[in-house]
């Protein structure tokens, strides 16, 4: 391939749209272009990148027998509302209506589509196990579309779909899946962490995240891991082993009202009465759906409100307004209180239901409690978990190792979805028993257009992308500093040739530009290797050649230079 014909429009500037070094560099070194919020146009280097991440994609799911096919982006709302997720999904689900006025779906996620196309006609557990997949463009109307490609209103995805008589078929479904996953992740150049995450409103009964472990503003999930064991988890799963001894044999003291002028914060409250935080319980007011919630957490601990969300089984949560607060407390915000406090449900952190007289505020402006508790100053509806984690907290599963942070993004998951799909849908075959029952199903997604950023996200320096061999745009790059020379120009053909007879994929710059300007675009758009062809080097019958990666340079005679090239390009990553 040569330069000049194709479209490669590097750009000097960091363009100001953009946050992240990846979306900085990826429009930079000409691979995409916005089109509007979270949709972008992918342009030739791109296009080959996108291929590369779905054809090891692909040959990965093949491998675990996964089957491919290609299912609409135009879905009818009627799946959607069998399903029951019509509501659940809500605003994130791209919606229009066509010309009769009937509702229509622009595809976020397949469930509904593949097991209404298996229900009714694959009727045997003969049939079973299944695998199905497809590599498609997705749309969902995320609240804040950002960071490029990372968080898209219209992106590339593989999303795959089990299907298996009973948990165990699943079982080994899921693991095929993991298995692959790795594999598929590995070959793009990560060190991949798979992490234990919710299952959100995808429902089912288990789901791992794979994480790409990265420093910068672009790993948008903490990780939480242990230091001892296996243990790993996304910030919306993870638990730790609690510090509160159990306080619930000690005497209740009588419950008293102290007077607290203005403090509102757990900061102003702890240092007035001069408690320590977690002496305080927190008492936090949520709109769940159309019912107010109380949330009660020790005071130095923060609430996860997925876990919150889960354990109230709401469609929509959302922290209650200051109108809302005053009306429900009858005091001004920052003095709510469990005590007294009327049409709400409350949930109580397990830490919280081990405790004796804590300080609450007294749904009184200017007023707290000391010595509330639990059963005898007010109701408890549920006791849970509803802690966020913290890095330092003990592990969960050995129960002996810290648990440490990292920043992640998320490339793929997996999610064991059980029968809350096919039972939804009423999607049944008949077992060996002759009983119906409901499909036993897994979902497993592939953000390729995420994995192709999170590439970028994650190797580069400070003069552009660093793609490992596997997905980049081309392998390498033949760069002679003059191509308006006859000698240079005849070198650097030849050359060319030569590689490309060896299936490799090349690109001559044959631009009439200077060699720092070639040199500085090759380093930006990352080609793993470079030949340069200069007039120095030719002068001793040699060409150089560079790896990106490490910034290794060999020369060589020209005579084999093209077996060498190969050669080196062959142990490179
Ligand atoms: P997130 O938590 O980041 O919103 P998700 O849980 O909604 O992701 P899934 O529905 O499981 O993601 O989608 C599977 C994969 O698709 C994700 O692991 C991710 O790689 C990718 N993906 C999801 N949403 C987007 C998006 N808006 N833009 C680009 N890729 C996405
Ligand atoms: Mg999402």
């Amino acid at each position: 391939m040569r330069w000049t014909q194709i479209y490669i429009p590097t750009l000097r500037e960091d363009p100001a749209e953009a946050e992240l070094i990846s979306h900085k560099l990826l429009l930079r070194a000409g691979f995409m272009r916005k089109v509007t919020a979270g949709v972008y146009n992918y342009l030739p280097l791109m296009q080959r990148v996108l291929h590369k991440i779905s054809n090891i994609t692909r040959e990965e799911m093949n491998r675990a027998g996964a089957l491919e096919v290609t299912m609409p982006v135009l879905h009818p709302a009627e799946v959607w509302q069998a399903s029951g997720r019509w509501d659940v999904v809500g605003k994130e689900q791209m919606r229009l209506k066509d010309r009769h006025q009937r509702d229509l779906v622009l595809g976020g996620t397949h469930e509904e589509i593949i097991t209404t196309l298996i229900k009714g006609e694959l009727r045997s557990y003969r049939q079973l196990p299944l695998n199905m997949y497809q590599i498609q463009v997705k749309f969902r109307d995320e609240i804040r579309p950002r960071f490029g490609l990372m968080r898209g209103r219209e992106f590339i995805m593989k999303d795959a779909y089990s299907f298996d008589r009973d948990e165990e078929g699943l079982k080994i479904a899921y693991q095929k899946m993991v298995d692959a996953y790795f594999r598929i992740f590995r070959r793009c150049g990560f060190d991949i962490r798979k992490v234990e995450s919710d299952t959100g409103q995808m429902g089912g009964t288990g789901a791992h995240e794979f994480m790409v472990v990265v420093d910068t503003e672009g790993g948008e999930n903490t990780i939480f891991y242990c230091d001892k064991c296996e243990y790993a988890a996304n910030q919306d799963k993870a638990t730790f082993i609690s510090d509160q001894p159990d306080e619930r044999e000690n005497e209740k003291l009588p419950l008293e009202e102290v007077h607290t002028p203005d403090r509102k914060t757990i900061e102003e409250v702890t240092d007035f009465l001069k408690l320590p935080a977690e002496r305080l319980v927190k008492t936090l007011l949520y709109r769940a759906d159309d019912q107010i919630v109380a949330a009660l957490i020790r005071g130095d601990r923060q609430i996860n409100e997925i876990k919150l969300k889960n354990e109230s089984g709401c469609l929509e949560l959302e922290m209650a307004d200051a109108p809302t607060v005053q009306s429900i407390t009858g005091s001004e915000v920052g003095f709510a209180g469990p005590c007294d406090l009327k049409r709400v449900k409350f949930f109580l952190d397990e830490e919280v239901s081990k405790m004796a007289n804590f300080v609450t505020g007294a749904n009184k402006t200017d007023y707290h409690y000391k010595n509330v508790n639990a059963g005898r100053d007010f109701r408890v509806d549920h006791i849970t978990d509803l802690k966020l984690a913290e890095g330092g907290e003990r592990c969960p599963h050995c129960e002996k190792g810290s648990l440490k942070t990292d920043r992640g993004i998320e490339v793929g998951n997996t999610f064991m979805l059980g029968t809350k799909y096919s039972e939804a849908l009423k999607a049944y075959f008949v077992d060996a028993d002759g009983k119906d029952k409901p499909f036993v199903m897994g979902s497993y997604g592939v953000g390729i257009t995420r994995t192709a950023q999170a590439v970028a996200e994650r190797f580069n320096d400070k003069y552009g992308i660093i793609w490992p061999k596997s997905i980049a745009p081309f392998g390498i790059v033949i760069t002679p500093t003059n191509y308006q020379d006859e000698k240079l120009k005849e070198i650097a053909d030849q050359i060319h040739g030569e590689l490309e007879k060896k299936g490799l994929e090349v690109i001559l710059d044959d631009r009439d530009e200077r060699a720092g300007v070639k040199f500085n675009d090759a380093d930006l758009i990352g080609f793993p290797l470079r030949v340069t062809v200069g007039e120095r080097g030719l002068a001793k019958g040699q060409v150089e050649v560079k790896v990106r990666r490490t910034g290794e340079v060999t020369s060589m005679d020209l005579d084999p230079a093209a077996d060498k090239i190969a050669e080196i390009y062959d142990r490179i990553d």
